[in-house]
């Protein structure tokens, strides 16, 4: 066990899944969270820290405010999803808004976190953290790529009823519907996925990973899929404590990579003690490149609309 300790801010769905996993596992030391919802937040310290005791695991959970301060890393998933009659410029400017409130709240008490964003549209909430905090970019990164891959992962086994356990599927771009899935760099236990299944066989599986978040959300009915995306952020979270140098497709800020300039996507990136270490630049092919340009075009153009109605 390291002596390390992980804020969580916004403790729902997903922050609470993510509470539980890191704790369960023994990820770290301490797990402090925080949200609106004060009462619920206690009780969920409480019910979690319960069965961190019953797994043996050392971890201590608490959401005192008092305790809120000096992490290691900090999860922000503070947020509220989109409800009927709002346009997405309006979700975006709300929980710019919400990100904006928890870093003036908790930034000052934790000099040296690495920050991890999971608030949705990711890739503007990266942007947003990146702006108010002021921090470096190794220091602020996004989670979805992970999640993502995951499902490509899924949808292959779907797909072929074998490789359980052993696909390593790679996915980057923006988090959204014009994400771009890799299948030249995907493997089904160390083979290429392109020398198993055929072009159409890939396009479904490309859809449906496109497509993922939005079939759960529709058989939830209400809120949107946490399992998979706490577990995702679980590993980042890991990455990042224990210094491992494991490479996970994390939203970044691009500063010139894959020929991109002032904009966040999802690349490969090196995570360690420093946060986002080394983004790793892929050489991917014509098609998918337009794809990229494509996914990142989708993210300029809501960071274009916070630097013309928020950051003013
Ligand atoms: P949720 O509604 O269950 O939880 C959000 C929590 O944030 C609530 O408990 C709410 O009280 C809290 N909150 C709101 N404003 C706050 C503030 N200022 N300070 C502290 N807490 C605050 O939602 P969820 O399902 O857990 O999802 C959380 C966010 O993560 C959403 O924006 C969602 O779209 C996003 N998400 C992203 C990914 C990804 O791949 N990046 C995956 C799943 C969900």
């Amino acid at each position: 066990m390291n002596n390390k300790k992980v804020g969580i801010v916004g403790v729902g769905n997903v922050g609470a899944t993510l509470a539980f996993s890191l704790a369960i596992k023994g990820s770290c030391n301490k797990i402090v969270m925080k949200d609106l919802r004060e009462e619920i937040v206690q009780a969920m310290a409480l019910d979690i820290s319960q069965a961190a005791n019953a797994s043996k695991s050392k971890t201590v959970v608490s959401a005192n405010a008092s305790d809120f301060k000096d992490c290691d890393v900090i999860v922000i998933t503070a947020g509220i999803p989109r409800k009927p009659g709002m346009s997405r410029d309006d979700l975006l400017l709300t929980n710019a808004k919400i990100m904006q409130s928890v870093f003036s709240d908790i930034q000052q008490d934790n000099p040296n976190a690495i920050y991890i964003i999971v608030s949705n549209p990711l890739d503007a909430m990266v942007y947003t953290a990146l702006k108010v905090s002021k921090l470096p970019k190794n220091r602020v990164l996004g989670m979805a790529g992970i999640l993502d891959s995951a499902r490509m992962a899924h949808f292959i086994y779907e797909k072929l009823g074998y490789g359980e356990g052993k696909i390593d599927a790679k996915v980057m771009g923006g988090h959204g519907d014009d994400m771009v899935p890799l299948p030249n760099y995907t493997t089904v236990d160390g083979k290429k996925l392109t020398e198993i299944l055929s072009d159409e066989e890939i396009d479904e599986i490309v859809h449906k990973t496109k497509h993922g978040g939005a079939q759960i959300v529709k058989l939830l009915g209400t809120g949107s899929a946490y399992y998979a995306p706490a577990y995702s952020t679980s590993l980042m979270v890991e990455a990042i404590l224990n210094d491992t140098k494991e490479v996970y497709p994390s939203a970044v800020l691009l500063e010139g990579e894959y020929g991109y300039e002032n904009i966040v996507a999802g690349v490969p990136v090196q995570l360690g003690s420093k946060g986002a270490e080394k983004i790793i630049e892929l050489d991917i092919n014509e098609k998918r490149q337009k794809e990229f340009a494509n996914s990142i075009s989708s993210v300029k153009e809501l960071t274009d609309t916070l630097d013309s109605k928020f950051f003013v």
